[in-house]
């Protein structure tokens, strides 16, 4: 006793201290605490992130992406909600507006006449179809020698489908390449970004596995944008360094493609540049570099338009055209607008087909274009 009592300024710190570890070695076998609390969900453990994100050139120790879904990706919630087809039908209502207006001006008609021409004329202008697409119309629908409002409207309708019918406008999708390489072009605000995740969407509904080459690494928000697309609809993506070397991102993506066996890769351009270096030597110089990682590469040259701009679309198919060679369009925001004809403008003055056209925001909002459908859409009688 006497012992203790001499040594308490030791034994006292001693016996607290295992005291201490005791309660701690304790503590931790104890099974860890309930976080949920009612109405909050447990979060899921960690997972890696689905896309992996190589820096670009990264040619040394290329990325490892994720295997491809073999099946369609179970749809996320948002996507479930959306319905499968575009709104063709509302979609093109304000451009058929216009063209309901025909029967009216020509009913008023007492005979058909050089007023009838002037009303037309002036009609088919207000319906953005340009002075030199309006003009060829009319002199083919006066050929024919129309007797009445009837048959000035039914040879209208076959001389804008003659037009159209000049181009074979269907996406050869299938052509057993590995990857098919789609370059998409098109200045801000057309709706780029919204087409591409419409044709992601459009292709893995199809089956087809998708990578995606987001080279407009001017536009980091655009970028997010293409990632959300391609976690919605299941294809993959490789992004660079915001402001990297748009070339070196497009030259990666195929690169990935092929590794990967991808059946489609799609390469974002971008639209307008943060630089003193022209646009269109840009997007050249980005063509050419996906040539040389893959020879014919790209497959598919397609320039984005927004269907709204009527006039201002044709001079951006002039200048794309000339600089890249398209081999098609994809007409955006029919829906928005009654001047859907610039779409017929552009098909007369180029000769270049219209792959797709957007009629919608949802991602379902996207169609093949269909002349004859197109034709008796904005035909159309009674709305
Ligand atoms: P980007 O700058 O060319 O990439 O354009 P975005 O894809 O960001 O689209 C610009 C705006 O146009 C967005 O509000 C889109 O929802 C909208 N948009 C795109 N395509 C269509 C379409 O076919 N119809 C309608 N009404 N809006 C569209």
């Amino acid at each position: 006793m006497e012992f203790i009592h001499q040594n308490l300024y030791w034994i006292v710190p001693l016996a607290l201290a295992l005291g201490f570890l005791a309660a701690a070695f304790i503590w931790k076998r104890l099974p860890p605490p309930e976080v949920s609390s009612p109405g909050q969900e447990i979060p899921p453990p960690e997972q890696p992130d689905a896309e992996t994100v190589p820096a670009v050139p990264a040619p040394a120790a290329p990325p490892a992406l994720p295997p491809s879904p073999a099946t369609e990706p179970e749809p996320s919630a948002p996507e479930r909600e959306e319905p499968a087809t575009p709104d063709y039908d509302g979609g093109l209502k304000r451009t058929r507006g216009i063209f309901a207006r025909l029967r009216s001006i020509l009913a008023g008609q007492p005979a058909i006449g050089p007023s009838t021409w002037d009303d037309l004329e002036e009609l088919l202008i207000t319906a953005d179809i340009g002075v030199k697409t309006t003009e060829a119309l009319i002199s083919q629908v006066r050929a024919k020698k129309p007797k009445d409002p009837d048959a000035v409207r039914q040879e209208l309708r076959v001389a804008i489908l003659k037009i159209l019918e000049t181009v074979e406008h269907a996406d050869p999708v299938q052509t057993g390449l590995k990857p098919r390489v789609v370059m998409i072009a098109g200045v801000n605000g057309v709706g780029k970004t919204t087409t591409i995740g419409k044709i992601a969407h459009h292709y893995r509904k199809a089956g087809l596995s998708l990578m995606l080459g987001a080279a407009d690494t001017f536009r980091a928000a655009a970028v997010d944008q293409l990632d959300v697309w391609c976690q919605r609809t299941g294809a993959e993506i490789v992004r660079g360094r915001e402001n990297a070397d748009p070339s070196g991102v497009a030259y990666e993506s195929v690169e990935q493609a092929k590794k990967r066996g991808m059946d489609v890769l799609i390469v974002d351009t971008a639209g307008r540049l943060h630089t003193a270096t022209n646009l269109m030597e840009e997007l050249k110089k980005v063509k050419r570099v996906i040539g040389k990682a893959m020879e014919g590469a790209p497959h598919e040259v397609w320039l984005v338009v927004d269907g709204t701009t009527g006039q201002n679309a044709i001079s951006q198919v002039r200048e794309f055209h000339q600089a890249l060679a398209l081999t098609g369009l994809i007409v955006t925001k029919l829906d928005g607008t009654s001047k859907g004809g610039a779409l017929i403008s552009i098909v007369n003055e180029f000769r270049l087909p219209v792959r797709y056209i957007g009629v919608g925001e949802r991602l379902a909002d996207l169609t093949p274009f269909d002349p004859g459908r197109f034709v008796s859409e904005i035909f159309r009688e009674g709305e």
